[in-house]
């Protein structure tokens, strides 16, 4: 039995790993943290039977008294590099779905987990379709010069652009060893009606980032050339979807070395 962690544990993506952990015969719930909710069962707080962990407000404290071996982490983009240097500190491993960190951040994480020697594993994604998506796209980025992403989440989300359109684009451009053709049209100057509805550029890809209540998380990237367009969408209908792949990756992140960083890396 692998004993885990949860971080976030009341959150919406939190109360789906606890329910995942708990109903997995190969992992056991060990811990559970988060800034409110705090003293109540996690258990009872995900909508199954009572399992005798509190949530609790102190990540260090709660993961010494634990005896956790890997902690999952599905807080906010503020709170998530903190806990996963709390985490290295305390020898156990981290499992991370919280999105919004920078390529500056997973440098240092990767620096970090190397002087810790202990593994990290990231997921901006953790559904297979997404996976695939980033796949596909990586194959279409070869051979199109011109390429936009539009992703669309809740309301409720913290970070723009989302981290598998950060990640979708990042595939891209290591796919065609450079950046895409820009497409003008910039709406950054002084003077437009509503700067930059061209969206964020990154590599010439222009972001999209539609933040509406109905969604929970779709992408589509769409690729252009004379004469055609390729449009590659994946949709989540409910957060059930990450959890193969989360378990997938408890499993999996004490085999690894360093930051491993992407659900491709373990499928
Ligand atoms: P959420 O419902 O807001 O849950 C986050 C929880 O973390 C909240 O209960 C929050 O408490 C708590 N929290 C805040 N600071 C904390 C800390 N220092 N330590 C521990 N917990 C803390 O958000 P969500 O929808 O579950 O999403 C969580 C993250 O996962 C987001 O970054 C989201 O983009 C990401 N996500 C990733 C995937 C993937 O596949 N990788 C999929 C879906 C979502 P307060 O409300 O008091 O701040």
């Amino acid at each position: 039995m692998i004993k885990v962690l949860v971080s976030g544990a009341a959150g919406r993506m939190g109360r789906e790993v606890v329910k995942a952990v708990v109903g997995d015969a190969e992992t056991q719930l060990v811990g559970a943290v988060d800034k409110h909710l705090i003293g109540q069962d996690a258990g009872q707080v995900a909508g199954v039977d009572a399992q005798n962990v509190l949530i609790a407000d102190n990540l260090a404290q709660a993961l010494r008294a634990s005896g956790a071996e890997v902690a999952v982490d599905f807080s906010t983009p503020q709170a998530v590099r903190a806990n996963i240097q709390t985490m290295l500190d305390a020898g156990v491993a981290p499992v991370v779905g919280t999105t919004g960190l920078k390529q500056d951040d997973l440098d240092a994480i990767e620096q970090a987990s190397r002087t810790a020697g202990i593994p990290v594993f990231i997921a901006p994604n953790f559904a297979i379709g997404a996976v695939l998506m980033m796949r596909f796209a990586a194959e279409c980025a070869k051979l199109f010069d011109t390429a936009e992403i539009i992703e669309y989440h809740h309301d409720k989300k913290l970070d723009a652009p989302s981290g598998t359109a950060f990640k979708t684009a990042q595939v891209m451009r290591a796919a065609r060893a450079g950046d895409f053709e820009h497409i003008g049209g910039d709406t950054e100057s002084e003077g437009s009606a509503a700067p930059h509805s061209r969206g964020g550029d990154m590599g010439g890809i222009a972001i999209h980032s539609v933040r509406l209540p109905g969604y929970l998380a779709h992408q589509e990237v769409i690729f252009g050339m004379a004469g055609q367009t390729l449009s590659i969408r994946h949709d989540t209908i409910t957060r059930e979807c990450y959890m193969p792949g989360v378990l997938r990756a408890i499993k999996a992140v004490r085999g690894l070395q360093g930051l491993t960083y992407g659900l491709e890396n373990i499928l």
